[in-house]
């Protein structure tokens, strides 16, 4: 079986520290999806806080399978230094053009 992250729920806001790569955790309260936290997966070290709230604008919506891998609509687009652009479907991390930082890119060739 094939991924990147794979999700968890929890009931509090995760600490920065407390967040692994390769961890998507939903926070809930109750019923209720509130944030989608996760390590950037580009290595810049940055937290992604991601909104569920349905009246806040932006919001994400995640969905797990199975197996518990998440897919994350829409994409999460960074607008700070971090500037990492990507989709993640099925658990996997799927990288837009130019959305990965270039001292990554020696990682993973090019698709
Ligand atoms: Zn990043």
């Amino acid at each position: 079986m094939k991924f990147d992250l794979l999700a968890e729920t929890a009931s509090t806001f995760p600490a920065d520290a407390g967040l692994a790569q390769g961890r998507l955790v939903v926070v809930r309260d109750g019923d209720v999806e509130k944030w989608a936290c996760l390590a950037c997966p580009g290595g810049c070290g940055r937290t992604i806080n991601l909104s569920l709230n349905p009246v806040r604008r932006p919001r994400w919506s995640v969905v797990t399978d199975f197996w518990s891998r998440p897919t994350l609509l829409p994409s999460v687009h960074q607008l700070n230094e971090c500037g990492c652009h990507f989709w993640i479907k099925d658990g996997c991390i799927d990288w837009c053009q130019g959305g990965r930082p270039t001292d990554n890119s020696s990682k993973q060739g090019r698709h």
